[in-house]
């Protein structure tokens, strides 16, 4: 730390995020990640666009909203794209949490919430998931603050119905309710509709996994327009040209491009329940998935050990040395040959342990 770094952030701890090596081609299902390419039409628009890069973004990005919006089925003001999904979750903290809300979520989730609690220098309290580590929607009625909840759930892969959610909607009706669903288009019911009952929800989604764009930074939140204001005067007093053309205009390409989509989602899907059944075949114990990645442990063997001995082997899997999930790894479902490799090395593992 420099002499002249910021008091505020002396103690921050930032987010790790999950290993991107260069110095070896390893199978890669560590960062949950889509194995396909983008829509050919991304690619096609995004370099079409790249002929405009002296030229900055339009700020209101018109055409990809409304695109979007169209998508969910709302108006145009009750969207906002930001750069990834984390940046519309850090705007949403910035805009719904202080001293008199705090950030309330699951102590088993995705690692950025506490982050980005840390550092607006929002207080936050988190809520034990149960035994089974699913969410008891139970437990955020009268959350007295903020909500965050992955849903489905990072890294557990397990969801709540729409009928859970809307009862945490109507259990906190004084405060914001933030359902972040990276990973709804694996086969998990979205909360969008809601939005036309309740004006705490924020829903925020991504481009990221089902649409094959993590590289270019899109995701979105939808909620009633006056939501979307108080995020809007967050974003222009932030970085208005937050959306670059490349990742506009690739967006708006996928779009046009949505049997695709669903058909690499329906596919994942199929990996997912078929690697589900091998490693249980194994002798892995684990939930069924709602999300491009599977949370499995195996009786003996710590999380630690298998993600070395995977990476000894090529293959990068996640793994969070944390309270009551040490055991386990997270395995992004890749392709079916990717998943074949696995099955092949976690096979010798098992035998040689
Ligand atoms: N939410 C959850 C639960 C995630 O796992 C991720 C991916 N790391 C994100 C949000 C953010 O994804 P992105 O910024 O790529 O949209």
């Amino acid at each position: 730390m420099s002499r002249f770094f910021s008091e505020k952030y002396s103690t921050l701890t930032p987010y790790t995020p999950g290993e991107q090596p260069t110095e070896r081609q390893y199978v890669k299902l560590n960062t949950n990640e889509s194995p396909f390419p983008p829509s050919d039409k991304a690619m096609a628009a995004a370099a079409q666009a790249a002929g405009q890069l002296q030229l900055y973004p339009d700020p209101t990005r018109r055409e990809l909203t409304a695109a979007v919006a169209a998508m969910c089925g709302v108006n145009a003001d009750e969207v906002l794209l930001t750069n990834g999904s984390d940046e519309i979750l850090n705007f949403a903290f910035m805009a719904f949490c202080d001293g008199a809300h705090p950030a309330v979520f699951p102590d088993i989730t995705y690692g950025f919430y506490k982050v980005f609690a840390e550092l607006n220098g929002v207080p936050y309290r988190t809520v034990p998931l149960r035994d089974d580590l699913s969410v008891d929607p139970a437990d955020f009625y009268g959350a007295n603050g903020t909500v965050f909840i992955a849903n489905p759930n990072a890294p557990t892969g397990l969801t709540l119905s729409v009928a859970a959610v809307e009862e945490i909607l109507k259990n906190n009706p004084d405060n914001v309710v933030v359902i972040d669903e990276a990973y709804v288009d694996f086969g998990a019911e979205s909360c969008v509709s809601l939005i036309r009952k309740y004006d705490n929800l924020l829903v925020t989604q991504t481009f990221s996994k089902s649409r094959s764009m993590a590289g270019a930074r899109l995701g979105f939140g939808v909620g009633q327009s006056s939501l979307i204001n108080d995020l809007n005067t967050v974003k222009y007093s932030t970085n208005p040209y937050n959306i670059n053309r490349l990742t506009m205009a690739a967006g708006l390409g996928t779009l046009a491009d949505e049997a695709y989509t669903r058909e690499n989602c329906r596919t994942i899907m199929r990996t997912r329940e078929s690697t589900t059944a091998a490693l249980r075949s194994l002798g892995f114990e684990l939930a069924d998935s709602y999300t491009n990645f599977l949370f499995a442990k195996y009786p003996g063997i710590d999380g630690e050990r298998l993600y070395r001995q995977l990476k000894e082997r090529g293959i990068l899997v996640r793994h969070f040395a944390q309270p009551r999930i040490a055991d386990y790894i997270r395995i992004t479902v890749g392709s079916e040959t990717e998943m074949q490799v696995l099955m092949g090395a976690l096979r010798e593992i098992v035998e040689e342990c």
